[in-house]
């Protein structure tokens, strides 16, 4: 297969190239309404061949708009369809910088293709594959207080594991990690499925991900607002800060900011699609404590460092970082950092804005998942020493319940396309092999979806079925693991 060539960026400011049409109930239509290829000449109407229509007044954001307005908005859009070729030099606009956004750009780029990802990440990149480390007391403390650990079952996830470890960025978990159930029975899981963790946090195995690379830029901290076709690119803003002109765009990131851009960008399919995800939301504790909490121990006489928490609603996961990243350092005198989880049940029940927690529900939530420690590990109300630091943060967007189980989302016709955990399952592998697979997708369609752009369409029509997993997600080959979830969603607005 040619590959496509690596010339420098250029923008192009085409005469109008792209039209909109009406999309109707069944979404299908638009692939027999829209026959756009190559073989058109450059600014025809591919809804009124011969006939150019004069620019389209796009409406303005609807950032900021009720969801009532949002919603409408949905049901009314047209379908944007770009009707000129492909650029022989694409540049794609990645949103979302977490595993899924930067493996997507990363395999374009091994595909010839330039992309640019932008990442909200005020501390980095990695979205959900979060470390926090700070300085409290004089003391150093570090959290992975989203992702904890992965598997890795696919030979295409496998590869880049062992790539992080030949990096020496990942190592086996071989720490204690079982199931704790209320009371204080803590079983481990066998051990015939690797678990893995970054050395230093999971946020360095992003970093990772876009270091060297020549045709991959990264702009954050940077919140893309609007997303507006015009004259055969698009063009993303940041609060009215143009943000650059794109041959093509990737969505990787899901939840009320996903469904907001989507709300009005002329791309109905992938918006439809979207809007039928449901996520879960979850409390996180990070607590550190300047002595030891009194964990149970395995057969082996190992010290707990990370449990799925078992009949206790305040809390699905709890893991000793420090014993998990510094195993050396653990038990030395140094704090011990936890992260605690909630249940998903739990996070429905006191959600808030996660922006805006009032401090009586941060209290309060602070308080009860002490509380569920305790229980979970046999004590009596108030036994634990009090946390010398605390910080509660609510993932109102944490994983899905549902998903389509399509690698990735592509409509070709408005040249955008979607990745993210949510199209598989629930974990960092499902993400990482949704970027690979859409960044490999879009390859090809630069290639050669000119001709026949329908047969590139991917995920437009699937329908949703439930995640299996976790709380906190899906490992496989862990799968022996007693399906906790409880799995309704709430449903994003
Ligand atoms: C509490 C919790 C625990 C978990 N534990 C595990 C675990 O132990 N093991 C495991 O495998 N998985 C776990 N997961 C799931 C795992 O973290 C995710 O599946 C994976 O990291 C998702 O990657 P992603 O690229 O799809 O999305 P994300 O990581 O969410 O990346 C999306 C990025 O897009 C950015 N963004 C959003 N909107 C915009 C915008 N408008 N402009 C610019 N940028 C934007 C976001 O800030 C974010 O950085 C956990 C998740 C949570 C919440």
């Amino acid at each position: 297969m040619t590959r496509v060539s690596r010339a420098p960026f250029v923008f192009i400011l085409e005469p109008l190239n792209f039209s909109f049409t009406p999309v109707h109930k069944k979404p299908r239509i638009c692939r027999t309404l829209i026959p756009l290829c190559a073989s058109r000449e450059r600014g025809a109407d591919s809804a009124a061949p011969g006939h150019v229509r004069p620019p389209v007044q796009r409406k303005p954001s609807s950032h900021g708009a009720s969801r009532r307005s949002a919603m409408k908005k949905s049901f009314s859009q047209e379908q944007v369809s770009f009707n000129s070729p492909v650029s022989r030099s694409p540049s794609v606009a990645i949103i979302g910088g977490g595993i899924s956004g930067l493996l997507c750009a990363a395999t374009l780029e091994e595909r010839g293709v330039r992309s640019t990802v932008f990442d909200t990440g005020v501390h980095g990149l990695g979205g959900r594959m979060a470390t926090r480390a700070l300085v409290e007391s004089q003391q150093h403390l570090v959290f992975d207080h989203a992702a904890q650990f992965f598997t890795a079952s696919d030979a295409r996830f496998q590869k880049l594991v062992e790539k992080w470890m030949s990096e020496g960025l990942v190592r086996e978990w071989t720490g204690a990690v079982g199931i704790l159930e209320a009371g204080g029975r803590f079983t481990t899981i066998p051990s015939s499925t690797a678990k893995y963790i970054g050395i230093q946090g999971m946020r360095p195995l992003a970093d990772s991900l876009q270091k060297n690379s020549n045709s991959v830029q990264i702009i954050r901290p940077c919140w893309i607002s609007k997303l507006e076709p015009f004259n055969g690119m698009w063009h993303l803003t940041e609060n009215r800060n143009p943000r650059g002109s794109f041959d093509a765009v990737v969505i990787a990131h899901n939840g009320k900011c996903a469904n907001r851009l989507l709300s009005s960008s002329g791309l109905p399919q992938l918006f439809r699609q979207m809007k039928r995800l449901e996520l879960s939301s979850i409390w996180a504790l990070l607590a550190a404590f300047n002595d030891p909490l009194p964990v149970p121990r395995d057969g082996d006489s190992n010290a707990l460092e990370g449990a799925f928490v078992k009949g206790v609603d305040s809390v699905s996961w709890m893991a000793n970082n420090t014993s998990k990243l510094f195993p050396l350092q653990n038990g030395n005198g140094v704090p011990q950092c936890w992260t605690f989880f909630s249940t998903a049940r739990f996070g429905r029940r006191n959600k808030v804005p996660q922006e805006n927690i009032p401090s009586v529900t941060a209290e309060r939530v602070k308080v009860e998942m002490l509380d569920g420690v305790e229980s979970a590990l046999g004590l009596s109300r108030g036994s634990i020493p009090p946390p010398f630091y605390t910080r509660v943060q609510l993932w109102g967007a944490a994983l899905p319940t549902n998903t389509p189980g399509v690698p990735c989302m592509f409509d070709p016709y408005g040249r955008a396309g979607i990745c993210g955990d949510w199209l598989l399952g629930s974990s960092m592998e499902d993400a990482a092999l949704s970027g690979i697979s859409l960044g490999n997708h879009m390859a090809d369609y630069f290639q050669c979806g000119d001709g026949q752009p329908e047969e590139f369409s991917v995920g437009l029509h699937d329908s949703f079925g439930a995640v299996a997993g976790h709380d906190i997600g899906h490992f496989p080959g862990l799968d022996f693991i007693e399906p906790v979830l409880d799995l309704v969603g709430d449903s994003v607005q």
